[in-house]
């Protein structure tokens, strides 16, 4: 009796902590179902309304590639790399939890972005050739063992899952431990990033269009590399899926944050 008398305390315990973190993380409204497109986000704690909110690029103009903008394009010079698909620009909140997925070691946001991204990548992307193969922008070794984990990987293995995609988190290598890329131009990115990944084994003869996930872009010089190599392998396209796209001279390029 006593036994069922814990039981029963630590059951209502446990429902009442549920509640509690069950309230979005962005309006702290109660949280009980929330879907995207059919995509439940209700482990990520996100209400419908701010689903609804959220600050997204209009994809619609652009045909859900952002290369098709002039103003993205004239900034990404030199890539090699053919689709660039991303949810947002680099603004609150997704630069909030970009940080904290990050700094603070929040994977539950993996989730998050996962399933907006393949809502999104659903609507927008239908008449897109399949997709052979998702990879994630790897991290250097070291870099790895300091951080314990590879944001982009989480955010990888939950989007390719959810849409049923292959994906292998081993086949592009960082071999070389570079200094941030942090406040470098996109040439001063391309020098430190020259040969910094090789491809480990080899690529099967009917992979021809590669997806590659990364959390945020900036001059797209790390994807342009992968594709590079990707592309002497035998890959036809290069596809770049991402959160937040941020740009080194958004200003000057026509307001690119929260125009589109
Ligand atoms: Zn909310």
């Amino acid at each position: 009796m006593a036994w069922k008398l814990d039981s029963d305390i630590f059951k209502r315990y446990y429902t009442d902590a549920l509640k509690s973190i069950s309230c979005c993380d962005l309006c702290g409204a109660n949280v009980s179902n929330s879907y995207l497109l059919g995509y439940s986000l209700s482990q990520a704690l996100l209400c419908q309304s701010c689903v609804n909110d959220l600050p997204y690029f209009n994809q619609s103009l652009i045909a859900g590639n952002l290369l098709n903008w002039p103003a993205v394009h004239r900034a990404l010079p030199n890539i090699h790399f053919e689709h660039l698909f991303a949810l947002s620009p680099y603004i609150y909140p997704f630069n909030k939890w970009l940080a904290q997925m990050k700094y603070l070691g929040r994977f539950e946001l993996a989730n998050l972005f996962s399933a907006l991204l393949c809502a999104q990548w659903q609507v927008m992307n239908k008449t897109i050739t399949p997709i052979d193969l998702v990879l994630s922008v790897p991290l250097h070794i070291k870099k790895w063992q300091v951080r314990g984990y590879n944001q982009a990987h989480l955010i990888a293995k939950s989007f390719a899952g959810t849409l049923s995609l292959p994906y292998d988190a081993n086949l592009v290598v960082r071999v070389k431990n570079n200094d941030s890329q942090m406040g470098k131009t996109g040439s001063e990115r391309r020098k430190n990033l020259a040969n910094a990944f090789v491809l480990q084994g080899k690529l099967v003869s009917h992979i021809k269009h590669v997806l590659i996930v990364d959390d945020v872009v900036t001059t797209g010089t790390t994807a342009s590399e992968i594709s590079k190599l990707l592309k002497q392998a035998g890959v036809e396209t290069v596809t770049l899926v991402t959160v937040c796209l941020t740009l080194p001279n958004a200003k000057k390029n026509g307001g690119v944050h929260g125009k589109l």
